[in-house]
């Protein structure tokens, strides 16, 4: 396998007719002989960029010339070090020299000298000498780049072997025998379909059984991690979170979970037959979700839970598991070492769903904001879990996850029998390139390169947040959009951590009187508030509903994370580009002025009103206007904010509402007649995606009046409609009527 990392050298004279610049040249010549790529440049030209670009080089020449040292020498000698030091931040590895014609180390001052590779005279020795001795170093740290399992995959699909085993498409070769699939191959490339391969190559090892170099990666990545087990799963957090409970969780156990919880930790709870009792987080009306109390987690108010609770009353011991989600969409996260200090012991095993928190190891902003990193005290008797979307937050594939874990005191891990649960869940045809991407998604963030790639993602959700302001104070009293977050911002860099904790009381937040130091908000995710509803809940004369903001972005190109009802939230993850946020920017100026001059669906929307022609002479803003008035007519926001801190009984263990669904001992109801009846479905409104009800859970008449509410208001504004999942519709003669799944007879 062939990579281009080329030599960089860095010279004023490289294009020069002296003998500095035919030296130089000559050089280059003889790197390239040693079949090493050469790229020559005349200045650092922007110096942050260019280091920015270091990922791509396997080596650099730095020039430092003798009559820049005598006449400029000061600035040089800062140019130098600037650059070096914007290297080294990101990456100890790659060999830097420098170069002269006379001048020796002498003249470099320390801290630059230490971060050096060696320092070449030019006329001293010959070009070729010093090109092989250049080039011996760039390969060996090329080398040294690939973690295990990469490794081995790159060297496999380039071994030109024949394979007899699965996939059928035989690296590939299938595709070319027909024209789709030409296609398919072209698309994809070669390595894609080489690296394609099934478990039984040996040399690659084993995923599920963790051997050979995927065992060598997971020790690779638990060691980067600071965990004492690691374990890449090819299938998503969701499958990672069934993992970790069916490893721990049988029925009838009782389990402690947050209320704002994926569905992968509802579907847990069904599989398990487990019996839950549930925290319940704040929100504020602004639809965001905020923590969960820190009283919540102390054991007599969970004892409460459970005294309360008909199953939970039953069931003996303590509780077997408590899954949090450790930052929540919104990006509130918890204080760790708070948690484990009123739970451990109570609960067998501590599990923080940390889908979208992977980062957070990497970078002191969120120290003992995290499960598992340096330096965290153990739990003296219960296992602490981390289940971590690579793909959300780092780089990895799709499906990429990794479960984490740090013992106890008291008790280890028993690897086999986590493994029994490992395997329940696991396809015995793992993608193997997705484990590829979780082995270099964990070695990309060795120190220091993940620290700065953590560290450039919060600056650029800051520099977003900053701009944000700028315009808002640019247009005055005329209106724009916020950004949620503390009030204070700092003037530029990384902010401080205390900026981001969440104070009691703070308006900005609206969750209330919480516990000092409990929370913070990652400032990576970004939600964006429209105008017309404030954070108490009441809505203004005029406001822009997020709905159609986001379908007028999405006709521009911009694609947002999720739409609240009057704010959506977008991420910064580590492959943020400025260049993507600033056009977030200008998309959001140009529906300013799009909304202000009321401009027809047909023209700024056109897309969306090809669908929905009735829509094709309505203003911008008068849409926004009619909407707005039905939200606010129905007080939505507080109806929704009721509805999810609404007391949720339950009428049966999930497991058993489950399989009244597959004995299909379930009748549809209809909405109107859905009060007290107990549901089979999980019922979840989008926004926000938070499951409302669960199954064997009863309907109150809050949740129907949402219900009735979402029915009127699709009825409406069709394009527009609340999708809730869980809700059966089935059009007759044009009119809709909405059902759901009910156990009969209860
Ligand atoms: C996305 C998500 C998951 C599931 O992760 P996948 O990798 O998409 O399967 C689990 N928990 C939370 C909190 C999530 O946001």
């Amino acid at each position: 396998m062939r990579f281009h990392f080329p030599i960089i050298i860095i010279d004023e004279d490289f294009r020069s007719e002296n003998a500095s610049g035919l030296g130089v040249r000559a050089l280059a010549e003889a790197i390239k002989e040693e079949q090493m790529e050469v790229l020559g440049v005349t200045s650092y030209g922007d110096l942050s960029s260019f280091a920015q670009q270091q990922s791509r080089a396997s080596c650099f020449i730095l020039s430092i010339d003798d009559e820049e040292l005598t006449s400029e020498a000061e600035e040089t000698i800062g140019e130098l070090r600037t650059f070096v030091h914007a290297i080294r931040f990101r990456n100890a590895d790659i060999p830097i020299f420098l170069y002269g014609e006379t001048r020796t180390s002498r003249h470099i001052p320390n801290d630059v000298l230490r971060e050096l590779h060696g320092f070449i005279h030019m006329f001293e020795d010959t070009p070729e000498f010093i090109a092989r001795y250049v080039v011996r170093e760039a390969r060996a740290y090329l080398d040294s780049l690939a973690p295990p399992f990469f490794r081995a995959l790159t060297h496999y699909a380039a071994d030109g072997s024949y394979s007899w085993h699965c996939p059928g498409h035989s690296g590939g070769v299938a595709f070319l025998k027909s024209p789709v699939g030409q296609m398919f191959h072209q698309f994809f490339g070669e390595n894609m379909l080489r690296a394609d391969v099934c478990n039984s190559v040996d040399e690659l090892g084993q995923l599920l059984d963790h051997t050979g170099p995927v065992a060598a990666s997971e020790l690779n990545a638990a060691r980067i991690f600071n965990c004492d087990h690691l374990f890449f799963v090819t299938n998503g957090t969701s499958t990672s979170n069934k993992m970790v409970w069916h490893s721990t969780v049988a029925p009838d156990d009782v389990v402690v979970v947050d209320r704002n919880c994926h569905k992968s930790i509802l579907h847990a709870i069904t599989m398990t037959g487990a019996v839950p009792v549930f925290l319940t987080p704040t929100r504020n009306h602004f639809g965001i979700i905020g923590p969960i109390p820190l009283d919540e987690f102390k054991p007599e108010n969970i004892q409460r839970k459970i005294d309360a609770n008909p199953f939970a009353r039953q069931a003996r011991g303590k509780p077997r598991i408590l899954t949090i989600t450790q930052s929540t969409y919104d990006g509130i996260v918890y204080n760790v070492e708070q948690i484990k200090r009123l739970l451990d012991g109570e609960v067998d095993t501590l599990h923080f769903d940390e889908a979208w928190l992977p980062h957070a190891a990497f970078h002191e902003f969120y120290s003992g904001m995290h499960a598992i990193g340096a330096g965290r005290p153990r739990c003296k008797d219960s296992l602490l879990f981390s289940t971590q979307s690579t793909h959300k937050l780092l780089a990895g594939l799709s499906q990429a996850s990794q479960i984490l874990v740090q013992d106890s005191e008291s008790r280890q891990l028993d690897r086999d029998v986590f493994n029994e649960a490992y395997l329940m869940h696991t396809s015995t045809s793992p993608q193997y390139a997705i484990i590829a991407s979780c082995d270099v998604a964990a070695a990309m963030m060795e120190p220091p390169g993940g620290k700065a790639l953590v560290e450039e993602s919060i600056c650029e959700a800051l520099d977003f947040r900053r701009a944000m302001r700028k315009v808002d104070e640019e247009w005055g009293t005329d209106w724009w959009f916020k950004v949620w977050g503390p009030d204070f911002l700092s003037e530029e860099g990384v902010a401080s951590r205390e900026d981001w904790v969440l104070t009691p009381n703070d308006r900005w937040h609206g969750f209330g009187n919480l516990a000092p130091g409990f929370n913070m908000l990652d400032p990576i995710k970004a939600t964006v508030i429209t105008p017309g509803l404030d954070v108490d809940g009441d809505f203004a004369d005029w406001g822009i509903p997020a709905g159609i903001l986001t379908k007028y972005l999405s006709e521009h190109g911009i694609i947002v994370e999720k739409t609240g009802l009057y704010s959506f939230f977008i991420m910064f993850t580590i492959g943020i580009t400025k260049g993507r946020w600033n056009t977030l920017v200008t998309e959001l100026q140009q529906f300013k002025d799009d909304y202000d001059r009321n401009q027809p669906l047909w023209r700024v929307l056109p897309e969306f009103v090809a669908k929905y022609p009735r829509y094709e002479r309505v203003g911008l803003r008068d849409l926004c206007a009619q909407i707005h008035t039905m939200y606010a007519q129905n007080d939505i926001a507080r109806l929704t904010t009721e509805m999810y801190l609404s007391n949720m009984e339950p009428a049966m263990k999930p497991a058993d509402a489950f399989a009244r669904m597959a004995h299909r001992e379930i009748e549809r109801v209809p909405i109107d007649q859905l009060e007290g009846r107990v549901t089979a479905m999980l019922v979840t409104p989008y926004p926000p995606g938070i499951p409302l009800l669960i199954p064997g859970e009863r309907f109150n008449r809050t949740i129907v009046n949402y219900l009735r509410f979402a029915r009127e208001f699709n009825q409406r504004f069709p394009g527009f409609e609340t999708d809730i999942h869980g809700l059966v519709d089935e059009t007759v003669d044009g009119h809709t009527r909405y059902y759901v799944d009910c156990v009969i007879g209860r």
